[in-house]
């Protein structure tokens, strides 16, 4: 693909950039009327054109509705609802799908990252960056959830020799050109943080300070481990070779195990050695259960690649889309 959509850099200055804000929601009615406050603030901007983009992934409350009435007004805003929930990277697929502007804005609905940090990012992108990623300098998660998150990011940059960014998440630019690129990766398992960094194009860095999520956090536990996993099996075979140096190791340990009880004995027969070596119940014990422990976890790891594959066979879309609504008539565009 040799074309960019940005008109600036296209040449064609007559009409600002068209900037897409993608937000996925999932019962996100509290955090609606602070995102749009936020996003009108945002949108005083007219240095661009501004698009707004909910993707509502499946919300059991009043979310449609409230995005609904919000968005009028808006010169430019659409509501994607999906039939079901399908998850956030699935939520921002569809956004990618359905946005038409020059650059897209990754933004999740509780304003953890803060959209004051959008225009830098534009900054970047007007200097010639086709990716500009957010990274956190801090964050306010603590306890066990702050705990498993920093770990995931030491974890995943040593497992994928640092693919992304240390410390960066969803919250993100993309030239046109980036997203026409990562719609044409077929991966059902999708990790878009490290995917469009993956693409190669030319990167910037926006720093920030998360801040603390209002209401209760939408990526569950499950959710976010299942995130994790499938990041860093997209990204890594390293779980897979770990089989193999386990396997490796506990192969050295027996021969030398063996060895040690072989020269025993033989040092037996010949009176060099006169105490008696007694394996008894619990070692053996210990073993057994020891052994099928780690053979089931390496069953464990090559199953989780097996799930993936079968998942990317079976080939099922990313998300289904219920309706489409735009935000000057709020009448249904279209179904799907
Ligand atoms: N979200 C979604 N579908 C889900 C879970 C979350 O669309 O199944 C949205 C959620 O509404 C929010 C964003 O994804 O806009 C991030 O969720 P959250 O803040 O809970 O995640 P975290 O900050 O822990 O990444
Ligand atoms: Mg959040």
């Amino acid at each position: 693909m040799s074309a960019t959509a940005n008109p600036e850099k296209s040449g064609n200055i007559n009409r600002p950039p068209l900037v897409t804000v993608i937000t996925p929601l999932w019962n996100e009615n509290d955090a609606i009327p602070a995102l749009v406050a936020a996003l009108r603030r945002l949108f005083q901007d007219t240095s661009a054109d501004w698009e707004w983009l909910a993707v509502d992934d499946g919300s059991s409350d009043d979310t449609a509705a409230r995005v609904r009435g919000e968005m009028r007004g808006m010169a430019r805003a659409r509501l994607v609802c999906l039939t079901r929930n399908f998850g956030q990277q699935a939520a921002y697929r569809a956004g990618l799908d359905h946005a038409a502007g020059d650059a897209v804005v990754f933004l999740d609905a509780d304003l953890q990252d803060p959209p004051e940090v959008i225009p830098e990012m534009l900054a970047r992108w007007r200097e010639g960056a086709r990716l500009v990623v957010g990274r956190r300098r801090s964050r306010p998660e603590r306890g066990v959830r702050g705990l498993l998150l920093r770990g995931f990011h030491v974890v995943f940059g040593r497992l994928t020799n640092n693919v992304m960014p240390h410390d960066s998440g969803t919250f993100g630019l993309m030239d046109r050109l980036v997203v026409e690129e990562l719609k044409r990766l077929p991966e059902r398992n999708l990790f878009l943080p490290a995917l469009r960094c993956w693409l190669g194009y030319k990167q910037a860095e926006v720093w920030y300070d998360r801040h603390e999520r209002a209401g209760a956090p939408k990526q569950t536990y499950a959710k976010l481990f299942n995130y994790a996993w499938n990041g860093i099996t997209s990204f890594s075979e390293i779980p897979l070779r770990f089989i193999s140096w386990l396997g490796v190791t506990l192969c050295v340990f027996a021969t030398l195990c063996a060895a040690l009880i072989f020269a025993q004995r033989v040092g037996q027969w010949f009176g060099w050695w006169t105490d008696r070596l007694v394996v008894g119940f619990t070692t053996q014990t210990i073993g057994i259960f020891f052994l099928g422990g780690v053979q089931l976890l390496c069953i464990g790891i090559v199953g989780e690649y097996l799930a993936r594959i079968y998942r990317e066979i079976k080939g099922r879309p990313h998300y289904l889309v219920e309706r489409v609504e735009e935000a000057h008539d709020r009448d249904v565009l279209k179904h799907e």
